[in-house]
């Protein structure tokens, strides 16, 4: 039997494999990191490329490594420039951040300990778990962790899915088979005000001036960070860990959230390239589609015609993975709050004996930044404790 498996092998689970192997809380042999994809942090290299993210949202300090100040060693080491790191939280490009996460994979040799395997099922047997995959195979392992984010998840609003049962050219920006941008019909309408629409939106502009429009529900609203600073640390994380109502926690978790917001500069930029006639943008909220005629209808009345739709609506609010946890979460008893996510112990977020979560399932106790890389980092610290 293996002592750990890790179910997820993306920004969250590779975090914690690269803690645990450089903290020498395992060895290679005893560590297995499952996931459907052939090579670590596939979604995130897949959706943070197809918007053309030049920068990161978060501060150089935010990663996989584990001392704080290793991108920073990183970028003199491989004599990147100073421009590799933006603006007064120096947060890193996207190349040099990946060349980062990719020397680490390197570095902890992390493809000796990958298993390419779509989890179905997770069974406790004695004194361990038995891991189910979709191929029928098994793995025994004394713990598990689940790190499974919601990058497969896109969020359709109702009208959309309509629209694409029908055959309209409706994409979600996330969706795994999103054609080539040079397939895309336009003019291009983008869904959504927030980070990711905003990225979209710029992109397109280049590829077809003067014909893409941006439709958001509300005015664009301008955070440097998708929540307040003050919740990666005891400013406002105290009060959340004292109130043990998980109802006001998931309200707490809601209220803090930024959610569709967008960094300074990507909002200037917006308004230029508007001025500029290069795009448009449109505060409305889209209620339908029709087919036969390529017409968004908005609720003031707005009429839109369109070649492609591309949503930036982000993920669903659902746990990652509940499908096929159900039957766990039934036999061993596993707690879940109202919103259907798991209840894990502060300390060392053990949902049940030696199952642990990090990433959205683990949000109740981590708080707002969960999903984040700040969010992996704080829960790889408190998984490590119970190594
Ligand atoms: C465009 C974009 C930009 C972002 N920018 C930032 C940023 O700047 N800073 C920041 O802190 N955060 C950022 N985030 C948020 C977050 O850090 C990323 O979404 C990150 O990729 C989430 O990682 P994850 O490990 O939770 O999920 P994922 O990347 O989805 O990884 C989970 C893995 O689990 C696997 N998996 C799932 N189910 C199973 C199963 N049943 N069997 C086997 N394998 C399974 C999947 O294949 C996947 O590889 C960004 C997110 C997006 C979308």
């Amino acid at each position: 039997m293996g002592k750990l498996i890790i179910i997820g092998g993306g920004i969250q689970g590779c975090t914690l494999a690269v803690h645990l192997l450089k903290m020498k809380k395992i060895k290679k042999k005893d560590l297995m990191i499952m996931d459907k994809n052939d090579k670590p942090l596939q979604n995130w290299t897949r959706c943070t490329e197809t918007i053309a993210m030049p920068f990161l949202r978060s501060p150089s300090v935010h990663h996989l490594d584990v001392n704080p100040f290793s991108l920073e060693k990183f970028l003199k080491k491989e004599d990147y420039n100073k421009g590799h790191f933006y603006g007064y939280y120096d947060r890193p490009s996207l190349e040099m951040f990946n060349h980062h996460c990719q020397s680490l994979i390197d570095e902890v040799e992390l493809m000796d300990c990958w298993q390419q395997s779509s989890v179905n099922g997770l069974e406790r047997n004695g004194d361990g778990w038995i891991v189910h995959t979709d191929k029928g195979d098994s793995y025994n392992s004394e713990k598990v962790v689940l790190a499974i984010g919601l990058s497969e998840h896109p969020f359709w609003p109702e009208w959309a899915h309509k629209a694409k049962v029908k055959k309209a050219k409706v994409h979600h920006v996330f969706q795994k088979d999103f054609p080539d941008f040079d397939e895309l019909i336009p003019p291009v309408t983008v869904v959504g005000g927030g980070i990711t629409a905003a990225h979209l939106t710029l992109k397109l502009m280049n590829l077809f001036p003067g014909e893409v429009t941006m439709i958001y529900r509300r005015e664009l609203q301008v955070h440097s960070f998708d929540s307040d600073p003050g919740w990666q640390g005891p400013m406002y994380m105290d009060n959340f860990q004292k109130n043990k109502d998980y109802q006001s926690r998931r309200k707490m978790i809601f209220d803090a959230r930024h959610k569709g917001s967008i960094t300074k500069e990507l909002y200037l930029r917006l308004k230029k390239a508007e001025r500029e006639g290069r795009i448009k943008l449109v505060k409305d909220e889209v209620t339908s589609f029709s087919v036969d005629t390529n017409t968004l209808h908005c609720q003031s009345g707005l009429t839109q015609n369109t070649g492609t739709i591309i949503l930036a609506t982000g993920f669903h609010s659902a746990p990652p993975g509940i499908e096929w946890l159900k039957n766990t979460i039934n036999q061993e008893r596993l707690h879940c709050a109202e919103c259907g996510y798991p209840i894990v112990s502060p300390a060392t977020l053990e949902w049940g004996e030696e199952l642990f979560v990090m990433g959205p399932l683990a949000e109740l106790e981590i708080g707002p930044v969960a999903r984040n890389i700040a969010g992996a980092r704080r829960a790889a610290a408190r998984i490590l404790q119970a190594m």
